[in-house]
């Protein structure tokens, strides 16, 4: 078992034994967790199985409204990572979920949005309409690539009609191969200046719906989030009362991780999913009010408002190398544990903390060798 929320703090808690043997379900965001884009994230098709074979559900938990979880299942198959239909929940599953409870059963629901939001509204028992004058009681809008002015016109209709509105998500963009697209939280911006009014509900992270609804669907007792962003995955983790483990392999990058709010600061944080097989050390705080984790310690000189980390002298001992190592005894996330609690610690006296670009990128470097031990097994040699 792990201790959360047995501290004082809720984040970068202790995991004393790896951190799968603390959860029955993890659930596992999709982009940046366990594919990037178009390839899949190296750790992921083994993490997975690993988890199965200890007796942890994975559930596969979107955001994107577009595809239908079939399709889902179908992509993280071909990637390597198996998965059955029934372990994906989608934010168009959540929206279905909250049209469900507010109008009667088999009741019309307006789609602006495309086949992930149609199927899920059939789900459900309601029945998806097109036309906003074929007498829809209720507007469900999720991302769809072929989302359209004919949709977001039928969208403003209803909206003027005061249907209820609900939305999948709002997540503002979207990352593509291309660069960085709108977004169905830029479409639903969109129809609120047409309407002069705001979604009734949003289903997706960081909002609760989603998370509550893949809790339920796989009974999940002792759950755990697993996510690459802090405003959607941690926070929502948070919103919900559910630990998270952040992963490096998206979207927030370390500066972003020194700069978290404090509803944005994860439970544990690691590379990638591999972090899942790991304990994790948690950060504790010196006489001196420094914070040290493993052979780390970090200081935030007020003076100056810099942040120190340095590593003590053991850290160049053997227990980097990782052929000696347990498995478990150090994973390089130890210097940014400590910098991220000392940092945040001064953020919550007031302090505005400025750290200095070659820390920045030292602690980087760390981030990306500590979950998989060739990094450094390559830097030291056999
Ligand atoms: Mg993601």
């Amino acid at each position: 078992m792990t201790d959360h929320g047995s501290t004082g703090r809720g984040w970068l808690l202790e995991a004393v034994a790896p951190l799968v043997d603390s959860c029955d379900v993890a659930l596992l965001d999709l982009d940046g967790t366990v594919y990037v884009g178009a390839d899949v994230v190296p750790a992921a098709p083994s993490v997975l199985r690993a988890l199965r074979a200890a007796g942890v559900r994975p559930a596969f938990v979107t955001n994107n409204a577009s595809r239908p979880p079939a399709a889902v299942a179908d992509h993280l198959t071909t990637l390597g990572v198996d998965c059955d239909v029934a372990e994906v929940v989608t934010s168009a599953q959540a929206g279905a979920a909250v049209v469900a409870t507010r109008v009667p059963a088999g009741a019309k629901v307006l789609v602006v949005g495309g086949a992930g939001v149609r199927e899920a509204l059939l789900e459900v028992g309601l029945t998806p309409v097109n036309r906003a004058d074929e007498g829809p009681v209720a507007l469900l809008q999720g991302w769809a690539p072929d989302l359209g002015w004919s949709h977001l016109a039928e969208g403003a209709f209803a909206l003027a009609a005061g249907l209820p509105w609900i939305v999948t998500n709002t997540d503002l963009t979207l990352p593509t191969d291309r660069g960085i697209a709108p977004g169905n939280g830029s479409f639903v911006a969109l129809l609120a200046r047409v309407s002069g009014r705001v979604p009734d509900a949003v289903a997706g992270k960081p909002q609760p719906p989603l998370l509550e609804q893949a809790v339920a669907k796989l009974a999940a007792l002792r759950p755990l989030v697993v996510g690459d962003r802090l405003d959607t995955d941690i926070e929502g983790a948070a919103a919900v009362g559910l630990p998270s483990l952040l992963v490096l392999s998206g979207v927030t990058d370390v500066r972003a991780v020194l700069a978290a709010r404090p509803d944005h600061r994860p439970t544990y944080l690691a590379a990638d999913i591999a972090g899942l097989l790991r304990s994790h050390r948690s950060p504790t705080r010196e006489s001196d009010g420094s914070w040290s984790c493993g052979s780390w310690n970090a200081n935030v000189l007020r003076e100056r408002e810099l942040v120190m980390v340095m590593s003590d002298a053991d850290a160049t001992a053997p227990e980097t190398a990782p052929e000696t190592a347990p498995e478990t005894a150090k994973d390089g996330a130890d210097a940014l544990r400590a910098a991220a609690a000392a940092i945040w610690t001064a953020a919550d006296n007031g302090l505005d903390v400025q750290v200095d670009d070659t820390v920045l990128a030292a602690l980087a470097r760390s981030g990306r060798a500590m979950d998989e031990g060739k990094a450094s097994s390559a830097e030291q040699g056999p």
